[in-house]
């Protein structure tokens, strides 16, 4: 029974007196026989017994205006796929859905508009866990198109796989101008919601004078400065945090000052706008897999995907880079066709497999080291080396450092910082 209390006024906004006083909000859904309010400040409270003094229907979102444009300011394109950024409570079940365009997103920070203005496209409206390789392509083809008219490019995401994402949009667009992303951990009708502060933060680096992919988002957990990172050295690494996202290996590139607006970059070595010229190479091959070993796992998980057709394997080994040495024979055999790369479930450090016999025997059979690259972006990497080059020029390519995915030295102190 979901509407117990409150059947028919479900998702309205309602003044009540209850308790000798006033409350006003939006009735949400119950599961019991209280009466349910959503107050302005974004808590819930139930109440047993109260008076209802007014009832009136929620402005519906498409109803927000058009944007006005202000000519002294660059204009950005925000494309908009889903997530908890473009998400609210949904009255009617109670649940939180993704249901807004990037218009309605600015219409609730209006502070971007004093940044920069907006031109806006809902591109998708889904959840980043059902995004797909197919995505990734259309996606590329839209931000493409936008670097050729606006300053900057923002991609409005959730956050669970917005590091693929990125680091698919970084090897599929050589960009000269500052592809954002950003997403929010809470949604923007709740009190704790990070959307405002990520969103004016990705609009200042947007305009920036960066010329890479980058992902935004909280520092910390105050409403004090965002994080960019480069979005080929990033992972989300808490399920719920406001400061869930870390750059591994590496540091941010900068930080972005809520109430100031500045930018304070950290990092030099970073690819500027106009430095490299606009091109799209959205090939990818979708037939490459990670796999995580853990002891115990046997070598035929590796023939079972060989069998079909899998041509790319990324391995997320034990430390340095081992698997059991079980899986060297398996190993030696498609290391004659296939792309296969090593890099570490430490996430932090650096592969080499240079130290130990299990190492040598695994570079001896033809696994490649993946240096300091996350797993995952080297499966990214790999997607779009074998959608765009034949085996032995991916076996090459990979482990070079194409766009920031590899560096030359882990520093000992990146590990350390907050
Ligand atoms: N799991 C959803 C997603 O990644 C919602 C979480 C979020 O946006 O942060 O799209």
């Amino acid at each position: 029974m979901v509407n117990a209390g409150n059947a028919n006024i479900t998702g309205k906004r309602v003044k009540i007196k209850a308790k000798g006083r006033i409350f006003e909000g939006i009735a949400m859904p119950s599961t019991t026989d209280s009466f349910v309010l959503k107050l302005n400040n974004g808590y819930n409270v139930g109440f047993f017994e109260y008076e209802l003094l007014e009832v009136k229907d929620v402005k519906k979102m498409e109803e927000t205006q058009e944007l006005l444009k202000n000519p002294e300011l660059p204009t950005v394109k925000i494309i908009s796929t889903g997530g908890t950024i473009a998400s609210k409570v949904d009255y009617n079940t109670g649940a939180v859905t993704s249901q807004f365009t990037a218009e309605e997103i600015v219409g609730d920070v209006p502070e971007v508009a004093e940044v920069c203005n907006i031109d806006a496209t809902l591109l998708y409206n889904i959840l980043s866990e059902n995004m797909k390789v197919q995505h990734w392509k259309k996606l590329a083809r839209e931000v493409y198109s936008a670097l050729k008219d606006y300053e900057g490019v923002i991609i409005t995401h959730g956050t669970d796989t917005m590091a693929y994402t990125a680091s698919a949009l970084a090897f599929m667009i050589s960009t000269p101008k500052p592809v954002v992303l950003v997403g929010a951990q809470r949604s923007s009708d709740r009190p704790s919601s990070d959307a405002a502060m990520n969103l004016t933060c990705s609009a200042v680096t947007a305009i920036s004078d960066l010329g890479e992919v980058v992902v935004v988002m909280h520092a910390t957990t105050s409403d004090d400065y965002c994080y960019v990172h480069r979005g080929v050295k990033v992972r989300k690494c808490h399920t719920s945090r406001r400061d869930a996202f870390r750059s591994i290996n590496f540091t941010p590139l900068g930080k972005i000052d809520y109430s100031t607006r500045q930018i304070e970059w950290f990092v030099k070595d970073r690819f500027k706008r106009g430095e490299r010229e606009l091109e799209l190479r959205d090939k990818m091959e979708e037939n490459c897999i990670l796999i995580k070993f853990f002891p115990g796992l046997k070598p035929d998980i590796l023939d079972y995907y060989y069998d079909r057709g899998y041509r790319g394997f990324v391995i997320e080994g034990t430390g340095l880079g081992h698997v059991s040495t079980d899986w060297i024979d398996t190993l030696r055999r498609i290391c004659e066709d296939c792309v296969v790369v090593m890099t570490s479930q430490c996430l932090w450090g650096r592969v080499c497999d240079r130290v130990y016999d299990t190492g040598r025997y695994l570079l001896k059979a033809g696994v490649i080291e993946g240096e300091d690259m996350l797993p995952e972006v080297a499966l990214v990497k790999l997607m779009w080396l074998l959608g765009n080059y034949d085996i032995e020029d991916a076996k090459k390519l990979v482990k070079e450092n194409l766009v920031g995915e590899i560096t030359k030295s882990t520093r000992y102190w990146e590990f350390e910082f907050e």
